[in-house]
């Protein structure tokens, strides 16, 4: 899939529309997420425009992977949820339902985040 320049994780990039920023360098920004699933619901995006983790595992260099994995553990640490535990998701395509073209890590904490998937079905 074609990288898409007007999806809004471009726009947040570019200062078009507002975000809520946690954590930004060379390689990554962060920001909380406009509708939180938890009680601490942080997105973690490459400024790369990738289209997802599939794109991104593929074509992006050694520096923006390592950068986007260690702001990740970062980013937990500043939340203080290191010790407590917290989850990441990247949601890829049709099946995962990914909304936003734009590949991002969700980082799930500050609660008890239940079992990892409810089957659609089974
Ligand atoms: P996904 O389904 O994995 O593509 O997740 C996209 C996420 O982006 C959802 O959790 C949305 O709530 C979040 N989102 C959409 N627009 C914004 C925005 N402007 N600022 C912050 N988060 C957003």
């Amino acid at each position: 899939m074609a990288y898409d320049p007007n999806n809004i994780f471009a726009k947040i990039l570019r200062g078009e529309i507002p975000c809520s920023k946690v954590y930004e360098d060379e390689h990554v920004l962060a920001f909380n997420d406009i509708n939180p699933q938890t009680a601490k619901h942080v997105l973690v995006i490459p400024k790369g425009a990738y289209v997802s983790f599939d794109d991104f595992s593929q074509d992006a260099s050694e520096a923006e992977i390592a950068a986007l994995m260690r702001a990740t553990g970062q980013i937990a640490r500043d939340l203080g949820v290191a010790e407590t535990g917290y989850r990441t998701v990247s949601n890829t395509g049709e099946d995962a339902l990914q909304e936003v073209p734009h590949f991002h890590l969700h980082i799930f904490a500050g609660q008890p985040l239940g079992r990892m998937i409810k089957p659609p079905h089974k």
